[in-house]
């Protein structure tokens, strides 16, 4: 008779699979957090780990990166033009977004 996976067989499969995905903690912590083994546990995540969830985590991991990156590029975006601005205009202040007034340059004073 072929021996049944704890973890499979376990009322909080989905959360077990929920933190092998994240990889927050450690096997041994996960293992002891929800009352397995260790060695059941990698054996299950080696085995059973469904492996839509891997490509969902990665697919999550990705997209947070491509945000991430889109938010780099444009406040690159932005600061190229406020420094291109700043030396057609000669000054080295520049305008808030939020405010109309310019802020003043702490290295001239002027602004
Ligand atoms: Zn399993």
């Amino acid at each position: 008779m072929p021996r049944l996976c704890s973890a499979c067989n376990h009322l909080r499969l989905t959360e077990i699979n929920e933190d092998l995905v994240r990889k927050i903690d450690s096997y041994r912590a996960i293992a002891s957090k929800y009352g397995i083994t260790e060695s059941s546990l990698k054996r299950h995540a080696a085995t059973h780990l469904p492996l839509k969830l891997t490509a969902a985590a990665h697919a999550a991991e990705v997209v947070e990166a491509t945000s991430l990156l889109d938010q780099v590029q444009r406040l690159h975006a932005e600061a190229a033009s406020i420094l291109d601005q700043a030396k057609r205009t000669g000054t080295a202040a520049w305008r808030c977004s939020r405010s109309r007034r310019p802020a003043r340059c702490s290295r001239c004073s002027r602004g």
